[in-house]
This record gives C-alpha cells, structure tokens and sequence, in this order.
C-alpha cells in the first residue's frame, strides 16, 4: 500500500517523502496496539519502563505489513516494547561486545583490518526491540561536522583502512546531502577503495530509495555495498522489492542483507528459507545471520546456538548455497565474526 498524504476527495495525492513518514511514525505501545485491533489495556510498569528506556518507534510501511490483531506476529514482536525487557538474565548486560573501549575516537570504531566503522547517525527509522546498540551513547555519535572530521582524519592517517562502513543507528537516517558530502569526503581519500552502508531503512521506509540517493551510489568512485537488516520475509512487500530492484538496475552497488535469529520472529527453517528466496527476489543476497548479541533487554529472544545451528542445516538442504547465509556471533576480542559451527 502506498503511503498518501491527503485524505482522498478530489485533492491529488502525493506520496509522503521518507522524511514525513519518520515524523508520522507510533511512538507509543499504547497506540500501537489500538491501530492493530490488540487489548488498549494502559501500559504495564514494565511496559511504560521498557518503552521509557528505549523508545517504541514503528513506521507506518511497517505496521502496514503487521496483520492486526495477532498479538504474536513476528513483525509486531520486533517492535511493541514488553516488560520482558526489564527482567534482568544472567550474561545479558548494556554492552555485549564491550565497544565502549575500542573508539579510538568517539564514534569511530577499529575492530578489524582494514575496515573501520563510523556511526554516522544517532537515530533509525524504527526501533528494534533486541538491538545490541539499545544503551549505545549516541550522543557519541558523529553527528558535528568537526567530529566528522576528526575521524576522517584518522582514516586518512592510516593507509591500512581500506574499507569504511557507515552504521548509527542508521546512516540513511542523514539527509542525501549530507551523506554526499561524507562519501565525497571519503572518495578523496586514496586508500580507500570501499563503503559500506549498514542499512534498514529501504525496509522500515522504502521511499528512503530516493533518486539523491541512487545518484550517490552511482556517480561515487568507491565501490559501494549496503548491508540490508530484515529478519522475516513479510518485511520485503513489493515495495521494498520495487526499491531495492531499482537500486541494483540503476546503480553498480551489490545488495546483502544480514538477519538476527529472534525466537518467535524467525527461528523457523520455514521463515528462514522464505526469506532469503524472497531478499533474492528484492536482488539481495544474504550474507550473515547473527547469534543474538545478549544486551540487557532482549533475553526473550534468545534463541540456543544448537537451534541455530539445526535451523541453518535445514537451510543448506533446502537452498542453493549462496542462499545460505553465514552463521555468526560476535566475540568480544575476536578479529572477525565468529563461525558458529
Ligand atoms: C561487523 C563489523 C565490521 C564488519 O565485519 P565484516 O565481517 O567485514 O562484515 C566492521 N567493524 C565492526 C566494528 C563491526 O562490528
Ligand atoms: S535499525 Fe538497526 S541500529 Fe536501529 S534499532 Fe534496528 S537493529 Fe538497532
């Protein structure tokens, strides 16, 4: 369904550009489950504490693809904060993969060679209830042009960074212009040959697959990649599909997508198989399927590795390989993702 601004009548309607359908998005668990025909009970403590620390925030394409009145949808569980998420378990603390200590400036992050990862943005188009970066710091965000700077500095201090990944929150939470701008700041750089965009926006809001945007992978001297996020295959309606084709006809960039194993949203052979015949036909591949980061509020997610690791044999029988993604987790210490096996 199309996003329209106007309420039919004879006005002509417009679509809503990505940036108002952010603006119009629910914040609110309360009004997320009235707009979906589900219990208007007020919010519980846990509820009201959940959504107080990290804020419900659901584009309305997605709760377009919610089927109303499933309180177990797997759309909905990726979005609605449960009190759940105030239940402390043991292990599952603010920062899973301790990154605090590895910025050599705020924002900037060096794990790996030859790769560095910049959090360009502070916010994302809707908030995922098990992300790892939930009591991120996001004030530490690169979001002033002189921090933009500083670390664009130290990229081009060291010839050993060939690859620069733009992550948040979501960097296609910057306004075109701007990510231009950082991409040409990038492109003057001559060691580096890559970037990558850490994206689900194309997902939560589609219309984010602006023509400022094509034209930025198209006309960059890099050679461009953008990692999707989606986890379920009724994430990609023909929408999303329509967008990421037209990305990958008009623009040299190579489309992948990485999923994290949620239990109730995707820890089925089934759901895993769909989706990645279904991001094939938006021209994505997969690329990782990520053990569940165990941060302080989503232990209810939690999914043992032994499931994962059945769930992702059911997959190598059932799919051409390349279909298949890589199974992983995030080690703190390690030099790359971790091989679940
Ligand atoms: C995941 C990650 C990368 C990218 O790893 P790839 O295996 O190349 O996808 C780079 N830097 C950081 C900090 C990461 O967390
Ligand atoms: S879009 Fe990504 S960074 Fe943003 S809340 Fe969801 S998982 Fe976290």
């Amino acid at each position: 369904m199309e996003i329209l601004a106007g309420q039919g009548g004879f006005v002509r309607a417009t679509p809503l550009t990505w940036q108002q359908q952010v603006s119009q998005a629910v914040r609110s668990p309360l009004e997320l489950r009235r707009r979906l025909g589900l219990a208007e009970d007020p919010p519980s403590a846990g509820e009201s504490a959940a959504s107080r620390d990290f804020p419900v925030f659901v584009p309305l394409p997605w709760l377009n693809r919610i089927r109303p009145g499933d309180p177990l949808d797997p759309l909905l569980l990726q979005v609605l904060a449960v009190a759940a998420e105030t239940e402390a378990a043991p292990g599952f603390v603010p920062d899973p993969l301790a990154e605090s200590g590895l910025q050599p400036l705020p924002g900037l992050l060096h794990k790996y060679a030859g790769r560095v990862l910049l959090i360009a943005a502070g916010a994302c188009a809707i908030n995922c209830r098990y992300c790892f970066r939930r009591h991120f710091p996001y004030e530490s965000a690169l979001t002033g042009k002189p921090q933009l700077q500083a670390a664009l500095d130290h990229i081009a201090a060291d010839p050993g960074i060939s690859e620069v990944l733009l992550s948040g929150g979501d960097p296609l939470m910057l306004p075109d212009g701007r990510l231009n701008w950082l991409i040409e700041q990038l492109q003057e750089i001559p060691h580096l040959q890559r970037f990558r965009i850490h994206t689900r926006l194309p997902v939560a809001i589609p219309a984010r697959i602006t023509d400022g945007l094509v034209g930025i992978f198209q006309s960059s001297r890099l050679q461009s990649v953008m990692v999707l996020h989606s986890n379920h295959p009724r994430e990609l309606d023909g929408e999303v599909q329509r967008a990421m084709l037209r990305l990958r006809k008009e623009s040299p960039v190579v489309l992948l997508n990485q999923s994290v194993l949620l239990r109730g949203v995707n820890d089925c052979a089934e759901t895993l198989t769909g989706l990645s015949l279904r991001l094939l036909d938006c021209g994505v591949l997969p690329y990782y399927l990520h053990q569940l980061d165990p941060v302080a509020g989503a232990s209810h997610f939690f999914v043992p590795p032994e499931v994962g690791l059945r769930l992702v044999e059911a997959m190598r029988e059932a799919l051409p390989g390349y279909l298949v993604p890589r199974y992983v987790q995030e080690v703190p210490g390690e030099a790359s993702k971790t091989p679940l096996a």
